[in-house]
């Protein structure tokens, strides 16, 4: 005897919207848009990609987050970070800066670069309630220190965090427990990739297309560059390329249920919470 696999479908297909932020950064809003406002814990999905300087180089000036976590991941080009109690770092091609801001960061995120290509995304995760007004948490990792593993023919996926094909990524102690892949795909590949069943699950596709889905049955959709599937339930998600190769990132991560009070870069449950950090930031007690 032996028990049915549920395969994930295709519930939404999302297509990014062009907007500015920072100091007039131009990019592709995924997630955080009318058309999809969050998907439990994920609060924000941004694509910015641009050789034009003047798209990019007025960059992320000093601003707030409290009350959950930013995930930078740079393809190309790279960013200086600071912030106000002197932390510091590069984010360089290939490099992911997981931030726990909890109770309170303020930074700056700055191209380095005058010129050339600027790609990369930025994720923005939710803390449940109890971890909100956690002390802040960095994990930047280098390049060299994301794991590459093949986990089909013609199919890898850079592993940042949560496992694939037996490979752990170096992200850890996320309360969410979410995956996050970056994958590619040769022309005419398929994949056949194991979800926790019940974690909320989504793939973006940076480039080429992609067909996400059961391969009979129904439920399946074939998606283009900057469109992202919302996957339902099930134990497994099935990938398949056509003529050409194709990069996705994959996320999932177990959702959290709880209500969202949301203002610009705070992320709270009520709208006490809300009132109570934009206090704390005026007076520059953010830190408490
Ligand atoms: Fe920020």
């Amino acid at each position: 005897m032996s028990a049915t696999v549920t395969e994930r479908s295709v519930v939404k297909i999302i297509t990014g919207q062009a907007t500015s932020d920072g100091a007039g950064v131009r990019l592709s809003r995924v997630i955080g848009t009318p058309a999809l406002d969050h998907f439990d814990p994920f609060l924000l999905l941004d694509e910015f990609k641009s050789d034009k300087p003047d798209d990019y180089l007025a960059g992320f000036p000093d601003h707030p987050h409290r009350g959950f976590e930013t995930v930078t991941y740079m393809l190309a080009g790279s960013m200086r970070h600071k912030d106000h109690v002197g932390n510091q770092g590069e984010l360089v091609a290939g490099s992911v800066q997981w931030m726990t801001a909890g109770r309170g960061i303020i930074h700056s995120e700055m191209p380095i670069q005058k010129d050339g290509l600027m790609w990369g995304f930025q994720l923005w995760v939710n803390l449940p309630a109890r971890d909100k007004m956690t002390a802040p948490r960095y994990q930047d990792i280098p390049p060299d220190k994301i794991p590459e593993v093949a986990l089909a023919d013609g199919v890898r996926a850079r592993v940042i965090a949560g496992e694939a094909g037996g490979v752990y990524g170096p992200v850890e102690g996320i309360t969410t427990q979410p995956l996050y892949l970056d994958v590619t795909m040769a022309p005419r590949a398929r994949l056949s990739h194991e979800l926790p069943a019940g974690h909320n699950a989504f793939a973006y596709v940076y480039h080429g297309r992609v067909r996400f889905g059961p391969a009979e049955g129904g439920g399946a959709e074939m998606l283009s560059t900057g469109r992202l599937a919302v996957l339902g339930d099930g134990e497994r998600l099935s990938a398949a390329t056509g003529d050409g190769h194709a990069r996705f990132l994959l996320l999932a991560a177990r959702p959290l249920r709880e209500p969202i009070a949301r203002y610009g870069p705070f992320v709270m449950n009520t709208r006490e919470e809300i009132v109570r950090a934009v206090e704390d930031y005026q007076r520059g007690a953010l830190l408490g």
